[in-house]
């Protein structure tokens, strides 16, 4: 079969699937509390994609070319059985399996997480200062229980990357700290710039830490030199400490848009296909596959969807673009 390309010859690489809109956190920048409170609508049970709907889809895509499955929410360890869909997953040959989480849960699950099947967590962690912590994630969680799901995760064999989105004025004073608490670790931390993305309590440009000035600060404390990108979807650039500590990396999702590369393809937790993460509104998924449409039938939908792909949502932010409604972040997962 031909491989599958977009009409910008991007191929499909990448599926992050959502399976909860739910969360144990409620991260200022994310899902504030006035707006995620006990009134907030979310998705019922029956219309989330069940875990064996979730596989089939991603079996689908596999066939299609993607070789890799980030599951993400919400907070992808509050579904049941999250393990379970590992297993299915795993049962699909040639998939790289990672899990983006907030890391809250992992003490209890890294173990049997890694024994169905998961190759590597990502674990989001934006301050190592326990007070800062507590007031980003809203529920007054200790990081130091963050920390030992880090050791827990690496204990049971999965490879562990840090992510922390850096908002001027909330953590980015946690810059340093982070650096200085994972380098020399087997933990690769990446900095995210924070964006103009779902309910972000009106974002401005001036809460942007540019890439750049992350990269100048850490470079300040221990000198560092850039590395090769690995891959055209690469979405970090990777510096190296000069002393020989390990590496570090940054998003600049918003001072250096890089579309151009982007091979990631998005499922909500309710079956919508999303082809950009500032794609405002998604392919459904659930209709055809609950109305009993074959493998082939589906295959074709996602592959014409990717064909038609033209997304490049970042690069081409203006002020009109800045103004239309997005996606919740804790809806499709980053
Ligand atoms: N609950 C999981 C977690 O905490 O990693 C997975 C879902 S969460 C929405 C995924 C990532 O999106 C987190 O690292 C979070 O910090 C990040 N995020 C949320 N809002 C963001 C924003 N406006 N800009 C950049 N990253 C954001």
């Amino acid at each position: 079969m031909e491989p599958l390309a977009d009409r910008l010859g991007r191929p499909l690489e990448t599926l992050r699937i959502s399976i909860t809109d739910r969360c144990n956190f409620r991260c200022v920048y994310c899902m504030p509390k006035e707006v995620f409170g006990r009134d907030y609508a979310f998705l019922e049970r029956k219309d989330l994609l069940s875990l064996e709907e979730i596989a089939r889809v991603a079996r689908i895509f596999a066939s299609l070319g993607v070789r890799k499955v980030r599951l993400t929410g919400g907070e992808p360890l509050v579904r049941r059985n999250v393990e379970h869909l590992v297993e299915l997953l795993r049962g699909i040959p040639g998939l790289e399996l990672a899990l983006t989480t907030n890391g809250a849960l992992l003490p209890q699950k890294a173990e049997a997480l890694a024994r169905a099947g998961l190759d590597r967590v990502t674990v989001s962690l934006d301050s190592i200062d326990d007070a800062t912590f507590r007031a980003l994630n809203d529920v007054d969680f200790p990081v130091e229980r963050v920390l030992e799901g880090i050791d827990a995760a690496a204990a049971a064999g999965l490879r562990v990357k840090i992510n922390a989105v850096v908002k001027r004025g909330a953590n980015d004073d946690q810059i340093v700290a982070l650096a200085e608490r994972f380098r020399g670790t087997p933990h690769t931390l990446r900095f995210i710039e924070y964006m103009d993305v779902g309910h972000t309590n009106g974002w401005r440009l001036d809460d942007v830490v540019p890439a750049r000035e992350i990269v100048e600060r850490i470079d300040a404390a221990w000198p560092l030199e850039p590395l090769e990108l690995e891959r055209a979807d690469d979405t970090s650039k990777r510096w190296r400490y000069r002393d020989g500590a390990g590496e570090v990396g940054v998003i600049a999702s918003v001072t250096e848009p890089f579309c151009g590369g982007c091979s990631r393809a998005r499922l909500s937790a309710e079956g919508r296909l999303y082809t950009c993460l500032f794609g405002m509104k998604g392919h459904d998924l659930r209709g055809p596959l609950r109305a009993g449409a074959s493998d082939v039938t589906l295959s074709e939908q996602l592959r014409g969807i990717w064909n038609r792909r033209t997304d490049r949502y970042s690069e081409l932010r203006t002020s009109e673009t800045a103004a239309l409604p997005k996606v919740e972040m804790s809806y499709i997962g980053g």
